[in-house]
């Protein structure tokens, strides 16, 4: 028997934009594969546009993938470094016969696909250029034309592949477009630059990748590389399409969506964990036992393409939410903490009394359990860490006679040194005795005067919080 091909996947990012949720959704199944196999989860930068690739965004992406924990196993390769490598298969194709020049100008080409039009047939090229006769070609060359390389695509040909979630895969040679470009326009004794499929061909049996896992957007490529494989004589991986992410209308999500870049979501208050596993499920159906929420390497370890769906995947904004509450409210404090930490600080918050860890930390328990987004966090700690501007509720209770007789006892018999919960239930059922008032009726008065709201958490712990800080007098008094 044969050895087994060691499990090398990769992903491959164009540097021409940030960091986008499919990529990273693409990134997540390489990965899941990769780890439930014990293969090894390769980076490829695809940089060959020089014009729209910025290093930036390589920055941007490798930076998402390091945040949402997708981590890789070497050193990501540069394509645009390979470029001998690509132009030597070129050459190879060119010289085997496999490919041609092909000198049809633009106008040319634009001619022929409104012809076709005309016809109602669909645009492709008509192979008019593949066996020109040398003197052609030459009479070309002297009328100062350059060309393009063109690979030869049978139209007869059927392409079949076993794809890992789709299964048995047909595609006709006639379908892909005619022979296909794999050189941009050069002089005729150079080769100009090389294109994408040629150079996936090239890179992926470079870096002996084992299995091609990418969106099945990908698929009619799948077919012109598959041929691409057999005339450089290269054994071809297996193939793996994974279902697009679709909008709310059930279309693919593109920038007009919105938000679909992972440094969004990010900025949105996101949990890395809550999105890795949330874009786990856009397409793929945990098994019986792990439910919803997991880690990766919950997922990593039952991961097959046996639950990958054919369907494209609805982006759900509700799970996504559901998800990160439950990452956040799962957080012990201190890892709350150091997570709001840098949104408080960008506001200025934390410093002085408030830059104490403890009452950090007993702030984070507080809030944690009603977290949905990390954003949550920095607007539910506002009044903790700012004298609140109180609301048009809390400003109305604040002419209330009862209300106000209970606050102005309460405040007479508060402590200047530290208070415990014992002691502070008890003071506001000695307060509200003294004012001849209920206990709930000095609560929900204790509540606006502290937080300028009728609507918070817990009281008593609000109140000892910000006793601690010693604002609770300031903030009673001036509600007065
Ligand atoms: N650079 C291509 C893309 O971003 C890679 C596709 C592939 O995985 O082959 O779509």
């Amino acid at each position: 028997m044969a050895a087994a091909v060691p499990v090398r996947v990769r992903l491959a990012p164009s540097p021409t934009g940030t960091l986008h949720i499919g990529t990273a959704r693409t990134a997540v199944f390489n990965w899941l594969f990769a780890r439930h196999l014990g293969g090894a989860f390769l980076l490829r930068i695809e940089d060959t546009d020089r014009e729209r690739s910025k290093a930036e965004y390589t920055e941007n992406i490798l930076d998402g993938l390091r945040w949402l924990g997708l981590t890789w196993d070497e050193e990501p390769v540069v394509q645009s470094a390979r470029i001998e490598a690509h132009r030597a298969a070129i050459e190879q194709l060119l010289e085997g016969g496999h490919a041609y020049r092909c000198f049809a100008s633009d106008a040319e080409l634009a001619a022929m696909r409104e012809r076709q039009q005309a016809e109602g047939r669909a645009p492709r090229y008509d192979n008019l250029h593949r066996d020109l006769t040398p003197e052609q070609q030459q009479a070309y060359i002297d009328e100062g034309r350059e060309a393009v390389v063109r690979f030869r695509i049978d139209d007869g040909a059927t392409i079949t592949w076993n794809d890992l979630v789709r299964g048995e895969m047909r595609w006709a040679g006639s379908d892909l477009g005619g022979d296909m470009v794999i050189a941009r326009r050069a002089p005729a004794d150079a080769i100009g630059d090389p294109l994408y499929n040629l150079v996936v061909v090239v890179d992926d049996a470079a870096m002996a990748i084992s299995h091609v896992i990418r969106g099945e957007d990908h698929i009619a490529n799948t077919g012109k590389q598959l041929l691409l494989y057999a005339a450089l004589g290269l054994t071809p991986p297996q193939f793996a399409h994974t279902p697009l992410i679709l909008n709310q209308e059930g279309r693919k999500l593109s920038k007009r969506d919105g938000v679909t870049s992972v440094g969004d979501f990010r900025a949105m208050g996101y949990t890395a964990e809550a999105l890795v596993n949330y874009m786990t499920l856009l397409g793929w159906s945990p098994p019986e036992g792990i439910g919803e929420r997991f880690s990766l390497e919950q997922a990593a370890a039952v991961f097959s393409f046996e639950r990958v769906n054919r369907a494209g995947a609805r982006f759900d904004w509700d799970k996504l939410n559901w998800l990160n509450g439950q990452v956040l409210h799962g957080l012990a404090a201190g890892e709350l903490r150091q997570r709001l930490l840098p949104l408080w600080q960008a506001r200025g918050w934390g410093e002085g009394a408030s830059a104490d860890v403890a009452w950090q930390e007993d702030l984070c328990a507080l809030l944690g359990p009603s977290l949905s987004l990390l954003a949550d966090g920095v607007d539910q700690a506002a009044p903790f860490f700012e004298t609140p501007v109180p609301d048009e509720a809390a400003l109305a209770l604040r002419a209330d006679e009862a209300s106000r007789a209970a606050l102005s006892a309460l405040l007479e018999q508060l402590p200047e040194g530290p208070l415990e919960t014992e002691a502070a239930q008890a003071l506001l059922g000695a307060a509200a005795t003294a004012a001849g008032v209920k206990k709930g009726v000095l609560m929900k008065g204790l509540r606006a005067a502290l937080l300028g709201s009728l609507k918070g958490p817990d009281l008593l712990t609000t109140w000892l919080l910000l006793h601690r800080l010693g604002s609770d007098r300031g903030r009673i008094a001036t509600s007065l």
